[in-house]
């Protein structure tokens, strides 16, 4: 488990054992909660449509061996029966303002009972944008439970009449893979479930979704040039796994994601001028397009590596990048190479040369 969030866990945990701190354990779960969701969040915004249906753990033991809209649609289905069927005593978010038609799955249960090709399949059939809004709902709606919440209601426990409504529900497959879901929350209080379905279990499948997407990020770059268009490279990128490359998919880079079509504006010039790289532009020492404009602190840096690349190519950049990367972090090199492009050219051939 990542050890940061095993240890705030284990500190939620330490803090709503007593009543002076049960507030504040409140407190700090919502805030991780809010922490664990921007994840899921960069997941949603940074990858194509079929990244949700890829299982490129297939038959692995684990829950990264599912895809990532199963795994965000089992969280908030598993939280969403928990929080309203057992807790609150309401309507489950997934039947309030059409979430179950918008998102189109064609079942209301946990997932726990799909097996193999039968997550890839039932994940195909989802609108991971409106999978996205209702995990969104459910969670705002839990956390507004969990701040409501008092110490003293810690230790309720479920009846055989909420067992009974949860049969009813038939939010929990009879499949062996799942029915014994209904039992295993009935035996916990709902301290319990805190600690299972409101914190620990989400991280458990967030984890596995940063595996899947890193894995898919893996495949997507392999075989790629990984000289980005504007002239960085996306080997030494500070995105690491989190981008596939500048010329795949899973590009997430924020001149892509924030552009329209999701296509960087130095992508699209290049595509349309048919060249490589801003490297082959005549225009380049005066472009303001994308990763060059005024306002980029990179800007000079990006302009300079692209001469590099038209004076010495891109095998030799390459090697200066990695040279430079194997001294500062990403955000130093920048700062190295500054502002001015033809003070930054002269730097990086510095560099290939021995001299700095
Ligand atoms: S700014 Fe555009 S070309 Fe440069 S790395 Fe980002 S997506 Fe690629
Ligand atoms: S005009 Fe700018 S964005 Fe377009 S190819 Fe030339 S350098 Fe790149």
């Amino acid at each position: 488990m990542d050890k940061d969030w095993s240890e705030k866990n284990k500190e939620i945990q330490r803090l709503l054992s007593k009543e002076s701190t049960f507030g504040e354990a409140i407190r700090k779960l919502i805030e991780f909660r809010d922490e664990l969701f921007q994840q899921i969040t960069w997941i949603v915004e940074g990858y194509p449509e079929k990244a949700f249906y890829q299982m490129p753990f297939a038959g692995a033991k684990g829950y990264h061996s599912k895809t990532l809209a199963y795994s965000i649609w089992h969280i908030f289905r598993i939280e969403d029966i928990v929080a309203h069927e057992m807790i609150a005593g309401d309507e489950q978010i997934l039947f309030r303002d059409d979430h179950l038609s918008a998102i189109a799955s064609p079942i209301i249960t946990t997932g726990n009972e799909l097996e193999g090709e039968e997550i890839a399949e039932f994940s195909k059939k989802l609108n991971v944008q409106e999978l996205y809004l209702y995990a969104k709902a459910v969670k705002e709606s839990s956390d507004r439970i969990l701040s409501q919440l008092q110490y003293k209601e810690l230790k309720r426990k479920f009846t055989q009449e909420t067992k009974r409504k949860l049969m009813e529900s038939k939010c929990v497959s009879e499949d062996e893979n799942a029915f014994w879901l209904i039992d295993y929350w009935c035996g916990k209080d709902i301290k319990g479930l805190i600690q299972m379905p409101f914190s620990r279990h989400w991280i458990m499948h967030i984890e596995a979704m940063q595996r899947i997407k890193n894995r898919l990020c893996k495949i997507a770059r392999k075989g790629e040039d990984p000289v980005a268009v504007c002239g960085l490279s996306c080997e030494h990128c500070f995105l690491g796994e989190w981008c596939g490359g500048c010329r795949t998919e899973y590009n997430v880079c924020s001149f892509a994601t924030c552009s329209e079509g999701r296509v960087c504006p130095n992508v699209k010039c290049c595509s349309e001028k048919n060249i490589d790289g801003c490297y082959e532009c005549s225009e380049l020492e005066n472009c303001d397009k994308g990763f060059f404009v005024q306002t980029n602190d990179g800007a000079g840096a990006a302009r300079a590596q692209c001469l590099y690349i038209r004076k010495h190519g891109k095998k030799e950049f390459l090697k200066v990048q990695t040279r430079l990367h194997e001294r500062y972090e990403f955000q130093k090199v920048q700062e190295i190479l500054g502002q001015d492009y033809k003070e930054a050219l002269k730097i990086l051939e510095d560099i290939w040369f021995g001299d700095l």
